[in-house]
């Protein structure tokens, strides 16, 4: 089985990283259930340029050099990997951390993701890019922690996962909701 995986929030514990370095900079306290959007501008109360400006900063910062991964999430892989799945990483980060980001998935997953694919940032529809690279690789199973993305990627021969975070609540068709990487291994009955 060909697996595809959302890098940030799927594998790598972005939100609660990023709210780390926000909250230490401007001296406020948002928690990671506050986050009822994706739009992070919406809850930050500030302007979209400045919330893009804060992912910029982030991406500098030790608090992005150090994101932890999602609980459970080593083990997981680790599972997939032993039955003989074969796991490509397809995440929307931009390009200019493209060694970063390669170099963490390699630190907390080493050997075991086959390929890690950038579909780049802010100017395109991340979602259709995503499924287009769905579609390239085959890929039979996708996990994904965007509402909208996992809606685009679904298809007959391919299930989607969706992790449950305070952003992607809504009807979701057909889209496995997950509340861990526990419930996604008992789903594919590994
Ligand atoms: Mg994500």
């Amino acid at each position: 089985m060909h697996i595809g995986l959302d890098l940030d929030d799927v594998l790598a514990s972005w939100q609660d990283s990023f709210l780390g370095f926000y909250n230490r900079k401007h001296n406020t306290h948002f928690k990671r259930k506050e986050f009822s959007s994706y739009k992070l501008w919406e809850i930050l109360g500030c302007e979209q340029a400045y919330a893009y400006q804060m992912v910029d900063e982030f991406y500098t910062s030790s608090f992005f050099s150090d994101i932890p991964p999602i609980p459970g999430s080593q083990k997981a892989i680790e599972s997939l990997h032993i039955q003989g799945s074969r796991l490509s990483v397809i995440t929307a980060r931009p390009h200019y951390i493209q060694e970063e980001s390669i170099s963490w998935v390699e630190k907390h997953f080493p050997e075991r993701i086959t390929s890690v694919h950038f579909v780049g940032i802010y100017n395109e529809n991340t979602s259709t890019a995503k499924k287009n690279i769905c579609d390239k690789l085959a890929v039979d199973a996708f996990v994904e922690d965007n509402l909208d993305t996992a809606k685009a990627c679904i298809s007959q021969c391919r299930r989607v996962f969706l992790l449950d975070t305070p952003w992607n609540q809504g009807a979701t068709n057909g889209i496995e909701r997950v509340k861990s990487w526990e419930e996604i291994i008992q789903q594919l009955k590994i």
